[in-house]
């Protein structure tokens, strides 16, 4: 199974894991590396209160997948053939609602 299946959580529109301790970071890290991932970290407050953070209360370690398209129907986004287009051109769906082509 695919380390992928892991990043069951959001941020800022790209597929993230969120995890509590760089022990966890670490094994995350090594196995995005194995599969040839790109990933970005970053350390955010907890969700939730914004101004008062309950002492001992650790803050996420939010790991967020960089996710490039491939040019082709097989692309995780699924994209979508253009029918209308005189060449070959399937719509890329990115996870912020924006789309893009690629020819
Ligand atoms: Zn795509």
């Amino acid at each position: 199974m695919s380390i992928l299946t892991n990043f069951d959580s959001e941020y800022e529109g790209s597929p993230a894991v969120r995890l509590q301790t760089l022990r966890q970071h670490e094994d995350l890290r090594i196995a995005l590396e194995g599969e040839g991932h790109s990933y970005r970290t970053k350390i955010v407050p907890p969700r939730g209160r914004t101004h008062r953070r309950p002492k001992g209360r650790p803050r996420e370690i939010v790991v967020i997948l960089v996710r490039e398209h491939e040019c082709s129907a097989d692309c995780w986004c699924g994209p979508t053939l253009d029918d209308e287009a005189e060449e070959l051109v399937y719509v890329h769906h990115s996870l912020d609602g924006r789309e893009r082509e690629v020819h």
